[in-house]
C-alpha cells in the first residue's frame, strides 16, 4: 500500500506557477497581486451525499475543483489557488485499485484517474494546488475537501446582498440539468440523446462561469451561484438584499420533474444574478460573446425579505413549497 507521502508526491505535487512555494513545505507560500483581495471559500464532498461510490474518479476529480471554482465566479474572482484535503476510505481511492467501476488497468489507479481529472480542471482555468492534507479513514465516506482563494480588485467583488427593488433578474445556462441526470442515473426518469448528454455532463462534470463572473462586476448588483437550486439560492440573496422577488419565466417546463428540476434542483453551478433594467441589452450582448445563455427570470420587488413568487405565462400563482436542497431538512 502507497504510503501518504508517495500518493501526495505522484498525485498532488505540481510545480506551482502562481505561487513562491508549493506542495512539499509545512505551507504554501503566496503573493497577493496589489491593489487587490483575497477572496477564500472551502467545499465538502462526501461519498454517499454528492457522488456515487461508482463515480468516475476523473469527472469527481475536476467536479470537487470546479463547484469551488463556482464561488469564486459567483463573486467575481479570478481563482489563483487551491488546497485539497483527503480522507480516503476502504474501497474508494484509498490508493489500492482495482477502480469500483472497472476501469482498464491501463487507465490507472482511482487516485491516478481523480488526480488527472483535477488537474485538467486546474490547468483548464490556471489555478494552482498549492498544498492539502492526506489521510485514510478507516471506514465510511471517503471525503474530499477544497479550499479555493481567489483575487478581485479592492471593493467590487460580487456580495448577495446588493440586489435593489427594480432589479431584473437573470440567469446563465439552463438551470435543472444536473438534478435531471442525477434523476436518470436513479432511473426516476429517462432521458436521451443530446439531452441526456447535456444533463449528465452538468451533473459530472460542471463548467464554472468564471468569465461571466468577473464581466458582472461591471453590471450587477449581486450575484449568487445555484448550487441549491435556483429557487432556495434565490432566496437566499432576496434575504441578503432585504427583497423580495417576482418571477416568470419564459420555457419553464410546463410540470413535473422537468419543472421541478429547474426551479429547486440542486447542482447546478450556474449563476443567478441581478442588474438594473437599463442594463438589460448589455447583458444580452455579453451572453453573445462569452456564448452563454444569459436569461432574464423576473424582478425584484419591495416585500418581505427572502421571499419570492413564480407565475406562469398565464400569471397564474405556481410557486412551489420545496425551493430546493438542505442537508439538514
Ligand atoms: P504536515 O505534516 O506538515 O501537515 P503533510 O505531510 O501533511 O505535511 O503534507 C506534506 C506536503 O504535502 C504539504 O506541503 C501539504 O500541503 C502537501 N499535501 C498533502 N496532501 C495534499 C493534497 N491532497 N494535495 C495537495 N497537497 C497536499
Ligand atoms: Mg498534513
Amino acid at each position: 500500500m502507497a504510503s501518504e507521502f508517495d500518493l501526495i508526491e505522484q498525485y498532488f505535487t505540481r510545480r506551482p506557477r502562481h505561487a513562491e512555494l508549493g506542495v512539499g513545505d509545512d505551507a504554501a507560500i503566496v503573493r497577493s497581486s496589489p491593489d487587490h483581495e483575497l477572496v477564500i471559500s472551502t467545499d465538502l464532498l462526501v461519498e454517499g451525499t454528492h457522488f456515487f461510490s461508482d463515480v468516475e474518479p476523473e469527472s469527481l476529480g475536476w467536479k470537487v475543483l470546479a463547484v469551488n471554482l463556482s464561488d469564486m465566479a459567483a463573486m467575481g474572482a479570478t481563482p489563483r489557488w487551491a488546497t485539497l484535503g483527503c480522507v480516503l476510505c476502504p474501497g474508494l481511492g484509498d490508493g489500492d485499485p482495482p477502480a469500483p467501476t472497472g476501469a482498464p488497468s491501463s487507465s490507472g489507479s482511482w487516485l491516478e484517474q481523480f488526480s488527472r481529472g483535477f488537474f485538467a480542471c486546474a490547468d483548464h482555468y490556471d489555478v494552482d494546488l498549492i498544498g492539502g492534507d492526506t489521510t485514510r479513514g478507516r471506514s465510511g465516506a471517503t471525503t474530499f475537501s477544497v479550499t479555493i482563494i481567489g483575487e478581485v480588485p479592492h471593493g467590487v467583488a460580487l456580495l448577495r446582498g446588493g440586489a435593489q427593488v427594480g432589479d431584473d433578474i437573470w440567469v446563465s445556462g439552463t438551470p435543472g440539468r444536473a438534478a435531471l441526470g442525477l434523476a436518470h442515473l436513479q432511473s426516476r426518469t429517462e432521458l436521451n440523446g443530446a439531452h441526456l448528454a447535456h444533463c449528465l455532463t452538468a451533473l459530472q462534470r460542471p463548467t464554472p462561469r468564471i468569465e461571466l463572473g468577473l464581466a458582472l462586476r461591471k453590471v450587477a448588483t449581486s450575484a449568487i451561484d445555484i448550487s441549491d437550486g435556483l429557487l432556495a439560492d434565490l432566496g437566499h440573496l432576496l434575504k441578503a438584499s432585504g427583497a423580495s422577488a417576482k418571477l416568470q419565466i419564459a420555457g419553464l417546463p410546463d410540470a413535473g420533474l422537468a419543472r421541478d428540476a429547474y426551479l429547486s434542483g440542486g447542482d447546478d453551478y450556474e449563476l443567478l444574478f441581478t442588474s438594473p433594467p437599463a442594463l438589460a441589452s448589455e447583458i444580452v450582448a455579453l451572453g453573445q460573446s462569452l456564448e452563454l445563455p444569459l436569461q432574464r427570470i423576473g424582478a425584484v420587488c419591495h416585500g418581505q425579505p427572502g421571499t419570492l413568487s413564480v407565475f406562469d405565462q398565464h400569471a397564474a400563482n405556481i410557486t412551489p413549497k420545496r425551493r430546493g436542497f438542505d442537508h439538514f431538512s
